[in-house]
């Protein structure tokens, strides 16, 4: 199925987002889904946009809060196949509450994070991906806070999907997001995306000096949760690939009684208008 649509992106030209949205609409096609049954939910900054950019439903929501929307659609009308998508200041700053509820939730969400350390919407500002000591806009003595590690708390949340990609090697994220949407659960798909106008120091290069393929360990098992968080801390989270998928935990929707059922957008939700109103009324 043709999951690209006619808009014309207006990322910079270099920018990470593309390979994202390509190995999205890659990802989605090779599945064979039908784009009326497939939402995307983005939250704000340059990544924010990519909700326009599939030929899909999209919905571009206010900052930090594409997980809170996208669960909502997803408990609305589970028939449908839901990705959320944003940036690392919004999924990991101001929104990084609800990604770690989501986490442990384990609604059947995949999450992309196009990850660049820095806010490039805004035009430059460090952000909680910036290494210590990285210098931008709000920071020009360089950052005096470590960077977070979003695998890290992924894992400390109890995930059960967790993959990060980088957006030089399209195929690995075609086959990591197809295997976050194919995965019953929540999964988180970070994505190194350099921003090519504002982030100076983690360009192409450096990831690519600096990325660490896990497919060169053969003896790496996804499956073991004691084994990815060694693994993250070893290699300062810069690896690639499959990082972890739990085998055993159940997805939400196998936990609630009658959750199978028709959704709700299917149901016929009858609404009382009389007491509707008396209830509004007596809080004028
Ligand atoms: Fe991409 Fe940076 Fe340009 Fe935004 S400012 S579109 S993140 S290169």
């Amino acid at each position: 199925k043709e999951f690209r649509n006619s808009v014309r992106p207006n990322w910079c030209p270099g920018c990470g987002d593309f390979a994202v949205q390509a190995a999205m609409q890659r990802a989605l096609g090779n599945l064979d889904l039908e784009p009326q049954n497939v939402a995307i939910i983005s939250g704000i900054g340059c990544s924010g946009r990519i909700s326009g950019y599939l030929n899909a439903y999209g919905f571009h929501g206010v900052h930090g809060r594409s997980l809170p929307v996208a669960q909502g659609v997803k408990l609305a009308n589970h028939d449908l196949t839901v990705l959320a998508a944003g940036g690392d200041g919004d999924g990991f700053g101001i929104g990084l509450g609800h990604f770690m509820h989501a986490a442990r939730r384990n609604m059947d969400i995949t999450y992309i994070v196009m990850d660049n350390s820095i806010y490039g919407l805004t035009k430059g500002q460090h952000s909680p991906t910036s290494a210590f000591g990285f210098k931008a806009k709000t920071t020009p003595a360089g950052n005096i806070e470590n960077a977070i590690s979003p695998l890290q708390i992924a894992l400390a949340a109890g995930i059960s999907f967790l993959a990060q990609g980088f957006s030089h090697d399209v195929n690995q994220l075609t086959q990591i997001i197809q295997a976050g949407i194919e995965h019953r659960g929540f999964s988180l798909i970070n994505v190194f995306s350099p921003c090519v106008t504002y982030n100076k120091v983690n360009t192409y290069e450096w990831y690519k000096e600096h990325v660490v393929n896990l497919e060169q360990f053969p003896d790496y098992d996804p499956t073991n949760r004691n084994m990815a968080m060694l693994k993250v801390a070893e290699t300062d989270g810069l690896c690639t690939g499959l990082i972890y998928k739990d085998t055993v935990k159940k997805p939400l929707d196998a936990l609630i009684e009658g959750y199978k059922e028709m959704p709700i957008v299917h149901q016929d939700i009858h609404i009382d208008r009389d007491f509707f109103e008396k209830t509004m009324e007596e809080f004028n």
